[in-house]
């Protein structure tokens, strides 16, 4: 199975993705994570990445691009995987397809997960507190959601276009999101 996990800043795809990715036995894979472990370990990749997080910007796709290849270069992979947080450009959407093409198989399934701005905004600021997050200021939320609007909400036309693309409501209690993204999972057809 080939996913990846969309939706805007907060609406809950790091919770999620570990669900999907334990039920169908693949490895999630969040690029925020990757970059935040790199940043905590202070390596170039995570020097790069800083200063981009921190001001609610994209990470450049080359670097990013590199990085998700990398990683799903490796053997827990060949299975199959779950993308979270990526891709998040049109062209990084054109790299992901050279990847998987490249293995022979294809993307089963984007699921998209929908959530209201306000509420966003409040569980961001939450999270903030709890995490210590530099990038979860009330500003850089606000820029985060432009970014999406901006260079990552287009992506939802081009995959559903191609009959793949899976919305699901993010609002309510985890569980019950979870159980939305099985049913509706469970309607596809694994390639
Ligand atoms: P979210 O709170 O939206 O789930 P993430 O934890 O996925 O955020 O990502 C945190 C930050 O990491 C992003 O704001 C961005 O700077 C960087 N990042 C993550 N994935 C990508 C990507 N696919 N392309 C560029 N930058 C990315």
């Amino acid at each position: 199975m080939r996913l990846v996990l969309m939706g805007p800043p907060g609406a809950g795809k790091g919770t999620q993705a570990k669900f999907i990715a334990d039920h169908f036995k693949i490895p999630a894979i969040s690029t925020g994570d990757i970059f935040r472990a790199n940043v905590s370990q202070g390596t170039p990749l995570g020097q790069e990445a800083q200063r981009y997080m921190d001001a609610g910007e994209y990470v450049p796709d080359e670097v990013t691009n590199k990085m998700v290849r990398n990683r799903i270069d490796e053997p827990d992979a060949a299975p199959g995987f779950l993308l979270d947080g990526y891709p998040r450009t049109l062209a990084q959407v054109e790299e992901l397809d050279g990847m998987i093409k490249f293995t022979g198989h294809a993307l089963d399934a984007v699921v998209c997960l929908t959530a209201d701005d306000d509420v966003l905004v409040s569980r961001l600021l939450q999270r903030a507190q709890l995490e210590g997050r530099a990038d979860d200021t009330e500003d850089v939320i606000r820029r985060r959601q432009e970014v999406y609007a901006d260079q990552t909400a287009p992506l939802i036309d081009v995959y559903r276009d191609r009959g793949i693309l899976v919305e699901v409501d993010g609002l309510g209690e985890v569980d019950d999101v979870t159980q939305r993204i099985f049913e509706a999972l469970d309607q596809i057809p694994e390639s």
